[in-house]
């Protein structure tokens, strides 16, 4: 007879089995004793600096990033303090796997790959019941939930429900790079439906099985996840993301005012973005107010780093029209002008009377920019001959090119430095390599998100911050184009080294925090020393002890 009786999972089994309390071989003598693991771990212990030497072997023996992703995801559910120790020691090598480009690359399979939960799903059938299963997360203290629909992930267009990968990387971003405690996170996904047709026909998809649903269902649905979220996790920060740009503006501005929100394609986009172009003036030798930008791409990032970017010339002593007036635009329909034909609400600042140009490249041409940024999502945009106009009117002209996954990227960093003859000040929405262009090598900036969102929300989590507002953004623009060393600027780098990002973003945090305590968008007292307030909340990824 075989016995049937459940096994007991109370015991020291249960802990190996918490991503947050496991630390596998590295449990002690003392711990092995005290916690009933005797038996169930092989006797030798393991430092964590042993541990992550394990982890590191394992994942570059793997094959592709696809695979390596698979890996760290796995570590992230078994054990998460080495799971950070891991990506914070080796940042530059990790990031592209659990974010951009290898995270889309997970999104796309992920009805394939699916192996655990992670994350948490509101449907349209939660209508009604929201809070109540909400309260099935398993943590308490939720600080910051980072929301998205799925319709607009990365340049890769509809995902539905999998585009769950891209809350779950962001908030792992978050830990890393800004010390928000794992526990703290919510990566969240409100499956309203998909109209990618693939997704639906495939048996394998893990949404509903319905086309997107959108006007009063849709957004009752969203207003029940917020009212929810404020109720259960008072004073909490919610970051929308990758939501379809009708959506994405519509929502920022009718919850921003009233709750703690922003979102992160349009506001940290135009942070890090400007902070580039501000960096790239130290270059040039140039000032902010002699720039023409010329955007391909009018969506939510494109707009968004011309709203930050006005913002930088008002402060500057300039008038906003004569701002605007720096900002053009070519998107799918070509020049942005005044009586184009019906123009979204978000774009209307920017339609400047000239004459209507069909083609980017003529664009060019007609309007002589400083300064092209590509955010169409649309691969090869940024062609040789655009390039060498741009090389024949500036001597260092700026060419950011910033569409995501790498695939999408409007030119490589390789064409943006030959074609202009190594002139160009290149920067990218993904990593590139180190480009060899005769004796010279160019280290392309990644124009990261990651510079400015986690620092942000580390200032306005730490601070109690009610609201989180543009002028934060721009603060964050501004610290972190004053942390490029003149070493990352002589390789033509317009961004820090990577390796830097806790203290760029606890300055950034510094810097935020301060806005909201003068501003009195917080109930906290201003703590004496801002930045030592701010290093005191980082988590640190270290095991505790339990005996
Ligand atoms: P979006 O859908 O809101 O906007 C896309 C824009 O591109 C629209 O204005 C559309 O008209 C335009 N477009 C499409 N095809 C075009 C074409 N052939 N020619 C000219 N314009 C065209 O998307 P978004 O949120 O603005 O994101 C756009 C891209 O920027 C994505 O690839 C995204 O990954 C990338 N992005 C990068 C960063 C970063 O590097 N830091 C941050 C956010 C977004």
């Amino acid at each position: 007879m075989i016995d049937q009786t459940p096994p007991d999972l109370n015991g020291g089994v249960k802990i190996l089995h918490d991503p947050v309390r496991n630390k596998g071989t590295a449990y002690t003598e003392a711990e092995r004793d005290a916690l009933k693991l005797r038996g169930l771990l092989p006797p030798r212990v393991h430092s964590m600096a042993e541990q992550e030497l394990r982890v590191l072997g394992n994942i570059r023996a793997k094959p592709t990033d696809l695979e390596r992703y698979l890996y760290l995801i796995a570590l992230q559910d078994r054990n998460e303090n080495l799971f950070y120790r891991v990506i914070m020691n080796h940042l530059e090598e990790m990031m592209p796997i659990i974010y951009t480009p290898t995270v889309g690359k997970a999104c796309q399979e992920f009805q394939h790959i699916y192996r655990k939960p992670r994350g948490f799903y509101l449907s349209l059938q939660d209508r009604g019941r929201v809070k109540e299963i909400m309260q099935n997360w398993p943590h308490k203290d939720v600080r910051i939930i980072v929301v998205t629909d799925g319709e607009r992930i990365l340049g890769l267009g509809d995902l539905g429900a999998d585009g769950m990968g891209i809350p779950i990387g962001k908030l792992a971003l978050y830990t890393a790079c800004a010390g928000i405690h794992p526990t703290q996170c919510m990566p969240l996904m409100l499956d309203v439906g998909t109209d990618n047709e693939k997704l639906l026909n495939d048996p394998l998809y893990n949404g509903l099985e319905r086309r997107r649903v959108r006007g009063r269902e849709y957004d009752e649905l969203f207003d029940e996840f917020v009212t929810a979220a404020k109720e259960l996790f008072p004073g909490v920060l919610i970051q929308i993301e990758d939501f379809g740009n009708t959506n994405a503006f519509r929502l920022l501005d009718q919850y921003r005012g009233n709750t703690c929100l922003f979102n992160d394609d349009i506001q940290g986009t135009g942070a890090v973005a400007v902070a580039g172009v501000v960096a790239a003036m130290r270059i040039t030798g140039d000032k902010l107010s002699g720039q023409r930008i010329l955007f391909l791409g009018a969506g939510e990032a494109g707009i968004g780093i011309a709203n930050v970017f006005v913002a930088a010339l008002r402060e500057e002593g300039m008038s906003e029209d004569e701002a605007r007036r720096r900002c053009w635009f070519v998107d799918s329909k070509g020049l942005l002008v005044a009586g184009r034909g019906s123009i979204a609400a978000h774009k209307e600042p920017y339609a400047h009377e000239h004459e209507y140009i069909a083609d980017f490249a003529d664009a060019v041409k007609a309007l002589k920019p400083t300064a092209i940024l590509g955010l169409s999502g649309q691969p090869g945009t940024f062609t040789r001959a655009i390039i060498e106009a741009m090389a024949n009117v500036n001597v260092r002209p700026i060419i950011f090119a910033l569409s995501n996954p790498t695939s999408q990227a409007e030119c490589t960093a390789e064409q943006a430095y030959t074609w202009s003859e190594g002139r160009a000040i290149f920067a990218s929405g993904s990593p590139f390599d180190p480009v060899k262009l005769g004796n010279r090598v160019f280290v392309p900036g990644q124009g990261n998100n990651a510079y400015i969102f986690p620092g942000v929300g580390l200032g306005v989590i730490v601070s109690r911050s009610r609201i989180v507002t543009d002028d934060m953004f721009l603060a964050a623009a501004r610290s972190l184009a004053s942390q490029v060393t003149e070493a990352d600027l002589e390789r033509g780098r317009v961004y820090p080294a990577l390796s830097n990002i806790r203290q760029v973003s606890a300055l950034i945090a510094k810097d935020v925090a301060k806005m909201a305590y003068d501003n009195g968008f917080t109930d906290r007292e201003e703590p004496e020393d801002i930045l030592a307030d701010i290093h005191k909340y980082m988590y640190q990824p270290v095991y505790p002890h339990y005996a």
